[in-house]
C-alpha cells in the first residue's frame, strides 16, 4: 500500500545509492535503529541532523543479533510512525531493506570481534556481538557516512563499533551519545513496551541500583574493589522480589568493557542485565560522568 513517506524510505542497496548520489558529496550522518523509535534514538538523530548536511537513519531488525529463544519475532515494528518522526527531524533517506536485501542466500561472511564475546554482555548473549558486528559493517559501508552515532546504552555495542572502523579502516567517525532516560531513571528502549504496569513501576531500580555502586566509590574517595560496588548494587536489587534473575552486574575498564577486579579515580563502566518478569534490561553507568 502507499504511504506519503514512500519517497523517503529506500528499501533496497541499489534504491538507496541511487537517492544518495542525488543528494550530493555532502557530509553524511548516520543513525542505525531497529526501529520502534523513542526518545533515545531521535537524541542521536538531532545530533546527526545538527552536525551534518544530510542525514540517513536505518531500520532494521537484525536477525543474525538474535538468540533462538530472543523475541525477533515479537520485535516491536512500526515503520509509518517511525517514519512520521525521522520526518519530523528533518531526515533525508530512511533505509529499511527487508531480511533478503541484507542477506541473500549465499551470505556468508561475519565479522567476528571474539574478545567482546567475552564480556558479561557478550557471554549472556553468544553470538550477539558477531551479528552486531557483521550488521554494522554491513550499513556503513552502504551508506558510507561520514559520522555514526550510537547511544552508550549499549556500552559494549560502542566499544565493538569503534574496534571494527579502526580494524576495518572505515572511513566514518563513530560518535557515542549519553544515554537518555525516563523521569525516574529508566533508560529508555524499545523493549520497555513489554514491560507489564507493575514491572514498569519498580523497573527504575535498575539505574538506582547502579548509582549506589557509584557511591560506594565515591565514599571511598574514589576507590573501590569490584566485589564491593557489586555488592552494593545487589544490596539495592535484593530489595526487589519482582527482579527474578540477574546476569550479571560487571565492573569493567570503559575503554574496552573486560573486567577489571578494582577501581580508581579513572573510573569504570558498571553495567548490569537483569529480568523484570519476562523482560531482559540492560543498563550502564560511566563513573564519574555527568548525568
Ligand atoms: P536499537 O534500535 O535498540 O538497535 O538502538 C539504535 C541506537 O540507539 C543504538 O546506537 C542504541 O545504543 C541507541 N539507543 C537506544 N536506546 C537509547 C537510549 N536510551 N539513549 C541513547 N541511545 C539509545
Amino acid at each position: 500500500m502507499a504511504s506519503r513517506f514512500d519517497s523517503l524510505i529506500q528499501r533496497t542497496i541499489p534504491a538507496f545509492r541511487n537517492k544518495r548520489m542525488t543528494l550530493g558529496t555532502s557530509s553524511v550522518g548516520f543513525v542505525p535503529t531497529m526501529g520502534a523509535l523513542h526518545e533515545g534514538h531521535l537524541s542521536l538523530v538531532r545530533e546527526a541532523r545538527e552536525k551534518n548536511d544530510i542525514v540517513v537513519s536505518s531500520i532494521f531488525v537484525n536477525p543474525t543479533q538474535f538468540g533462538p529463544s530472543e523475541d525477533f519475532d515479537k520485535y516491536p515494528q512500526q515503520l509509518q510512525e517511525d517514519a512520521r518522526m525521522l520526518e519530523e527531524l528533518g531526515v533525508d533517506i530512511i533505509f529499511a531493506p527487508n531480511k533478503d536485501e541484507m542477506y541473500t542466500d549465499n551470505h556468508t561472511t561475519k565479522v567476528m570481534p571474539e574478545i567482546f564475546e567475552t564480556t558479561a554482555e557478550g557471554k549472556s548473549r553468544p553470538g550477539f556481538f558477531t551479528g552486531v558486528a557483521t550488521v554494522v559493517t554491513k550499513l556503513l559501508n552502504v551508506v558510507q557516512p561520514t559520522n555514526a552515532y550510537f547511544g552508550q546504552k549499549d556500552a559494549v555495542q560502542c566499544c565493538v563499533i569503534r574496534r571494527i572502523v579502526e580494524d576495518l579502516n572505515i572511513p566514518t567517525n563513530v560518535v557515542i551519545m549519553p544515554t537518555v532516560r525516563e523521569s525516574d531513571g529508566l533508560a529508555m528502549s524499545s523493549r520497555n513496551a513489554y514491560l507489564m504496569p507493575e514491572e514498569r513501576l519498580i523497573a527504575p531500580v535498575v539505574f538506582k541500583s547502579l548509582l549506589a555502586g557509584e557511591q560506594a566509590w565515591l565514599d571511598n574517595d574514589k576507590q573501590a574493589s569490584a566485589e564491593e560496588i557489586v555488592a552494593e548494587v545487589q544490596k539495592v536489587l535484593n530489595q526487589e522480589p519482582m527482579v527474578n534473575e540477574v546476569q550479571y552486574v560487571s565492573v569493567d575498564s570503559n575503554i574496552n568493557m573486560l573486567p577489571i577486579d578494582s577501581v580508581g579515580p579513572e573510573g569504570c563502566c558498571l553495567s548490569l542485565a537483569l529480568k523484570c518478569g519476562e523482560v531482559r534490561l540492560i543498563d550502564n553507568i560511566v563513573f564519574g560522568a555527568i548525568r
